[in-house]
């Protein structure tokens, strides 16, 4: 066992712990299993991180299983994409990928065996009908009138619904258990329904595909998982879940454990909706910075640590509950604040001349990499006569809380002098398009001689030699905190503000080095990652992951 072993264990892994304590499992086995109909998000990203983290932490496995069996929403695509996600973040399933497909014969001979044991019939109510024999919560159901057919007459129609003699949605076979169960999941459920669609791993093979209950539990008994793991939903459907397990000659005996799934607030984390923003073109593509994707936050910048970090501080309970999505970001600034380079970067530049600096001197200033991180060494940059503020750090009046530059008045460049600025120039409109303003002797690394303290410490770049770049500035993509919540529209809440795209910033040179690996921290701005999609090498495009606290002002030089 790990280090983790020091924190205290959440209640799965405490009925793990017992389980391998008391012999019970010899060894744990679970699986992460989603169905290829979207792209992973934050929410799979939690049940990634607790199966896997489960497997490493007891020394188990955790087997990857498409559970796909609904082939009309899925695709390759996703397949390949979910691939990716669960090892970008960190994990390796054991052996093969596992197809819930893969038991497709399987499942239809334990169906036979169900029939054989007048466990299941063939029912001809349609849709609607069903729903009317179905009963309520209040109210028990009512038997079909196909449930007492021979035994005989449903091995003949349920072989011809495989052999494609029935229209789609013609006929169902279902379970007898109880219509009157207070558990309506248990009122005689479908576990087969005719569809014709070609299915992305078994093409045109069936016509008829098994439900996700009855799916489920026999692929997690057939792969041997000990401990499978899902949301509170599916809580009312362990007995049907356990029922199979019971009435099927199955090799194992899994059982299923449920807690809360995890709720971000500002965020959605539906497939279906997802792919709503997708398809109608409100975002990029699944992989759009601003989406809760695991592929979007991969091109934002996130990392797979802060990530899991996240998922961990989240926790893992029963009780349902909203996160703030601020615990997220949180996460992410702990990490990226270790790991990332310093640079500076002006995102609305404005030069400013320093009038008494010579014309053609150019000298080199040195910063560390990192502050906390001697070992990460030392960066150079050239300073010469005209460099690059930020438009919003000058002003030409202020009061003291503005402690930037202001006209009269000096500032810090950080890492090199304390200038002083004496004009604005402005164009035909008002607008400032320059500064002159004059470098104070001897202040790289010392204070003024004269005792007159700069008000404040800046970022710049040369005006020579620096990085032209694009910068996408984001925010939360949506408005409310609860988007979808209560019967909302989720579209109307989109942020309108929600991607800013500067042109034209200035970085300081080494960022031409910067590959699709390197998280910088831009001093003053926040932390950036090169866009994976739209970023050249002519035209650096970095995206912000996310902004810094600011503390800078107080942290001073
Ligand atoms: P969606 O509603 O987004 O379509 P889903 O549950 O239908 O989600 P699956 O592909 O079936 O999507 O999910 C795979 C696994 O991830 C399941 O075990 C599911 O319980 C888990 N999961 C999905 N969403 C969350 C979430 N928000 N929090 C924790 N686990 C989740
Ligand atoms: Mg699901």
């Amino acid at each position: 066992m790990s280090e983790e072993t020091s924190k205290p264990l959440n209640f799965i892994e405490r009925t793990v712990k017992e389980d391998l304590d008391s012999g019970k499992t010899p060894a744990i086995r679970t699986r992460f299993p989603p169905e290829p109909n979207g792209y992973l998000h934050i929410g799979h990203a939690k049940s990634i991180w607790l199966n896997f983290g489960l497997a490493q932490k007891f020394g188990g496995k955790c087997n990857l299983r498409m559970d796909d069996t609904n082939p009309e929403k899925e695709d390759e695509e996703y397949v390949e994409a979910i691939k990716a996600d669960v090892q970008w973040l960190g994990y390796q399933w054991d052996g093969e990928v596992h197809y819930a497909s893969d038991y497709f014969e399987q499942l239809y001979d334990w169906a036979v065996h169900l029939i054989e044991a007048g466990k299941a019939f063939v029912c001809d109510l349609n849709a609607e009908e069903m729903r009317t024999y179905r009963g309520n919560l209040t109210e028990a159901g009512k038997d079909s009138p196909f449930r007492t057919r021979s035994i005989e007459e449903n091995l003949d129609l349920f072989a011809r619904m495989r052999a494609g003699e029935f229209a789609d949605g013609s006929r169902t076979l279902r379970v007898k258990i109880d219509m009157a169960s207070p558990n309506i999941n248990l009122r005689d459920p479908v576990i087969y329904r005719i569809k014709r669609a070609t299915h992305h791993q078994t093409g045109d093979k069936w016509c008829i595909y098994p439900s996700y209950d009855y799916a489920h539990g026999q692929g997690d008994a057939l792969e041997g998982i000990t401990h499978s793991v899902c949301t509170l939903e599916f809580e009312v459907h362990r007995p049907l879940y356990d029922w199979f397990i019971n009435n099927l000659p199955v090799p194992a005996q899994p059982h299923q454990y449920e807690f809360s799934r995890l709720n971000v607030n500002y965020t959605i984390t539906s497939k279906r909706k997802l792919k709503q923003l997708v398809d109608e073109k409100h975002v990029d593509g699944w992989n759009d910075p601003r989406m809760p994707t695991v592929s979007g936050m991969r091109r934002r910048g996130y990392t797979p640590k802060a990530i899991n970090d996240f998922c961990e501080m989240a926790g893992v309970t029963k009780v349902e509950g909203v996160v703030d999505v601020g615990m997220l970001e949180f996460a992410i600034r702990e990490d990226l604040n270790e790991i990332s380079p310093r640079a500076m970067c002006v995102l609305r530049p404005l030069k400013v001349t320093l009038t008494n600096y010579p014309e053609d001197q150019v000298e080199t200033m040195t910063a560390p990499v990192h502050p906390q991180h001697e070992e990460m060494g030392t960066r150079e940059m050239p300073f010469c006569r005209e460099v690059f503020i930020d438009q919003d750090d000058f002003l030409e009046e202020a009061n003291k809380q503005f402690k930037r530059l202001v006209l009269g008045k000096r500032v810090r460049l950080r890492n090199s002098y304390v200038i002083e600025a004496d004009e604005a120039i402005k164009d035909a409109d008002g607008k400032i398009i320059e500064i002159r303003a004059r470098v104070i002797e001897g202040t790289v690394g010392n204070n003024p001689e004269d005792g007159v303290k700069p008000k404040g410490v800046i970022h710049w770049v040369s005006a020579r030699d620096n990085v032209d770049c694009e910068v996408r500035l984001y925010d939360r993509l949506f408005n409310d905190p609860a988007p979808d919540a209560g019967g909302k529209n989720f579209l109307d809440s989109i942020n309108p503000g929600s991607l800013e795209i500067l042109s034209g910033c200035k970085g300081e040179i080494g960022l031409a080095q910067a590959t699709l690996e390197d998280r910088y921290q831009f001093e003053r701005e926040g932390y950036f990652v090169l866009d994976s999609k739209y970023s050249t090498a002519e035209k650096p495009v970095f995206n912000r992951v996310i902004g810094l606290k600011d503390t800078w002002e107080k942290a001073g030089a």
